[in-house]
C-alpha cells in the first residue's frame, strides 16, 4: 500500500522534497500552499508585463548545486534553463568607482604582503580538509577572526564581510568560517552562479509539475491550520475544508512557525519548545525593483559599498543594537546594496528594450519596528540615492518602482520577513542546527532552509530536502 505524504508549503524545501519522494513511486504526494502562487521565497509574479521575483535573485551554483542535483535526480534537468552571472564579472562599486575584487584591493591601502596572503587563501580554499572545517565549526571560529589571520586591514575585512551578508545575511563576526569556506569554494570552483530563465519560480514550478505529472496533487490557496496529532503520532492536517489524513506530514513553513502555530502547544516537548524559540533569525532585506524605459547598463551584478565601512560601524551597529532605523539618519543613502540587473541575466523578464534593476540591502524586520508605508518610502528613497551614485541619470529613466519590504515578505511567507529564517551563525550550524525531526512526535518532519546543514539560501533549503529524502528512504 502506498504511503500518503502531506506537504505544507511549496518553497524549495517542500516542493523539492515532494518531487524527490514521488520519483520513488512508493509514495502519494499532496502539497498544500497557502498563497495563490507557489514557490515561497522563490516565487515570481507579473506586473504590467514585467516578471518580478518576490525575494531571491541569484542561485549560488545552479546545475552544479543541490537544486541542480534534485532536477537531475528526477530526470528534469532540462526543465530549468540557467543564465550565468559572469561576463561581465560581478563588481564592487566602492564609494565612487568600480573596484575589481580581489585584484584592486590594493586601492584600500592593503600591504602587498597581506594582499599576497589573501590571494593565496582564495586560491587554497580547496585545500581545507573536511576534518579541518569541522574543527573550525566545533570551535565556532567566525569569518572575521579567521580572515584576520591574513590581514588586519579593516577596510579589506569589511569588504569581505559583504560576502557574509550576501550569502548568509548575517554579519561576518557571526558567520562560521567553515560555512564561508565551503560555500565560497564551490562558487569559485563551479563558476556557475546564475539565474533561472523565467524567474526564480521556474524552479519550484518544475518541482510541482513533476509532482503533478506523477499523480500527485498541488493545492494553492489552501492554508494548513494544524498538524493533527494522536497518541504522539502525526496523522493528518487540518485546513478550512476539514481534516486530511496522511502517513507522513512534512512542514516547509519554518521550524519556529511549525512548532509555534501548527502543533498544539501542550503536545510539544517543553525543552524543545524553549530551544526552538531561542534560535535567532538572520537579517532581513528591503528590495526596490526599478523598471527603466531603456537599458542603462550592461552589468549583471553590482555590489555597492557607499561609504568607508569599518568593522565597527554599519553591520555591528545594525545587528548588535538592532537599530537599523537610526542608521539612515547617519547617511542619506543605503550604504550597502546588492544590485542584480536581472533583465541582463534574462531579457524575457521585461518588455523589449526595457531594463529591470533590483537593489536590496539590510533593513529592520517588522518585529524590529519596520511596519508602515512611510518606512518603506524612506528606505526606497535611500536606495535610489545610492543608485544615483552609480548611475547619475537613473531618475530620468524610471517608469515605476516597487519595493518589497520585510513586512511584505513576512505577510507572504512569515519568519518575520527575514531572508533565510534561522541564521547560520557560529552557534546555529552543524550539530546545533534544528533537525528535521520533531522530538516526541512521530511521522512529522520539518524541511526547508531552517533545517539545511549547509549552503546559501535556496540551496540550503534544497540540501534540507535531499537530506530528508535520504533519511526517509533509509527508514521506510
Ligand atoms: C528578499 C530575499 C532575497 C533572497 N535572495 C536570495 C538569493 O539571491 N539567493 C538564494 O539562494 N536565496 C535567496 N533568498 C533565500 C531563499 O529564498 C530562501 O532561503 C529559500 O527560498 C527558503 O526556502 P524554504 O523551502 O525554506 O521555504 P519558503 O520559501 O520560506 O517557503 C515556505 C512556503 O510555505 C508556505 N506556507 C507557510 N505557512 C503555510 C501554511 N500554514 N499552510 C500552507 N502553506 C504555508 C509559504 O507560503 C511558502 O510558500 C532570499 C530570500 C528573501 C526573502
Amino acid at each position: 500500500m502506498m504511503k500518503k505524504v502531506l506537504i505544507i508549503g511549496s518553497g524549495i524545501g517542500g516542493s523539492g522534497f515532494g518531487a524527490l519522494l514521488i520519483n520513488t513511486r512508493n509514495y502519494e504526494i499532496e502539497l498544500f500552499e497557502k498563497n495563490s502562487l507557489i514557490g515561497g521565497r522563490f516565487s515570481t509574479y507579473e506586473k504590467e508585463g514585467w516578471k518580478l521575483d518576490v525575494g531571491c535573485h541569484l542561485i549560488a551554483n545552479c546545475e552544479n548545486g543541490p537544486i541542480g542535483w534534485i532536477l537531475n535526480e528526477i530526470g528534469r534537468a532540462n526543465d530549468v534553463k540557467w543564465s550565468y552571472a559572469r561576463n561581465p564579472t560581478p563588481k564592487f562599486f566602492y564609494i565612487d568607482k568600480f573596484l575589481l575584487f580581489p585584484r584592486e584591493l590594493i586601492r584600500l591601502n592593503i600591504s602587498s604582503k597581506d594582499l599576497k596572503n589573501l590571494l593565496s587563501l582564495m586560491k587554497d580554499l580547496n585545500s581545507f580538509s573536511e576534518t579541518e572545517l569541522q574543527k573550525l565549526e566545533e570551535e565556532q571560529v567566525d569569518m572575521r577572526t579567521f580572515l584576520s589571520n591574513y590581514t588586519k586591514n579593516m577596510k579589506v575585512l569589511s569588504l569581505f564581510s559583504f560576502f557574509a551578508g550576501l550569502y548568509f545575511v548575517i554579519p561576518d563576526f557571526l558567520t562560521p568560517a567553515s560555512e564561508w569556506i565551503r560555500c565560497q569554494r564551490d562558487i569559485l570552483n563551479f563558476k556557475t552562479s546564475g539565474y533561472p530563465i523565467g524567474g526564480t519560480i521556474s524552479i519550484p514550478k518544475a518541482f510541482c509539475k513533476f509532482i503533478e505529472d506523477n499523480g500527485g496533487k498541488v493545492h494553492t490557496n489552501t492554508e494548513v491550520k494544524e498538524i493533527v496529532i494522536e497518541n504522539g503520532k502525526a496523522i493528518g492536517i487540518r485546513t478550512d475544508q476539514g481534516i486530511i489524513k496522511g502517513d507522513l506530514i512534512i512542514s516547509n513553513v519554518g521550524v519556529k512557525t511549525t512548532v509555534q502555530t501548527l502543533i498544539a502547544k501542550e503536545l510539544v516537548d517543553t525543552e524543545y519548545f524553549k530551544k526552538i524559540n531561542s534560535y535567532e533569525y538572520s537579517l532581513a532585506t528591503i528590495q526596490t525593483k526599478i523598471a527603466l524605459d531603456r537599458k542603462i547598463t550592461d552589468e549583471k551584478m553590482i555590489m555597492f559599498v557607499g561609504q568607508e565601512i569599518s568593522q565597527d560601524n554599519w553591520d555591528k551597529k545594525a545587528f548588535e543594537e538592532k537599530n537599523f532605523m537610526k542608521l539612515l539618519q547617519d547617511v542619506d543613502f543605503h550604504p550597502i546594496l546588492f544590485i542584480p540587473i536581472v533583465s541582463n541575466l534574462d531579457p524575457s523578464l521585461v518588455p523589449e528594450g526595457k531594463q529591470l534593476i533590483i537593489a536590496g540591502g539590510g533593513c529592520p524586520t517588522p518585529s524590529q519596528g519596520f511596519n508602515n508605508e512611510d518606512h518603506k518610502k524612506m528606505w526606497e528613497g535611500a536606495i535610489i540615492r545610492s543608485l544615483e551614485k552609480i548611475f547619475p541619470s537613473i531618475r530620468n529613466h524610471i517608469l515605476w518602482t516597487e519595493t518589497t519590504s520585510p513586512e511584505d515578505i513576512n505577510n507572504f511567507v512569515n519568519k518575520d520577513g527575514t531572508v533565510i529564517g534561522i541564521g547560520q551563525t557560529t552557534e546555529q550550524v552543524g550539530i546545533n542546527r534544528p533537525s528535521h525531526e520533531i522530538p516526541g512526535i512521530k511521522n512529522a518532519f520539518c524541511c526547508g532552509a531552517d533545517t539545511g546543514r549547509t549552503g546559501i539560501g535556496g540551496e540550503l533549503a534544497a540540501n534540507s530536502a535531499i537530506e530528508l529524502y535520504k533519511k526517509i528512504l533509509k527508514n521506510n
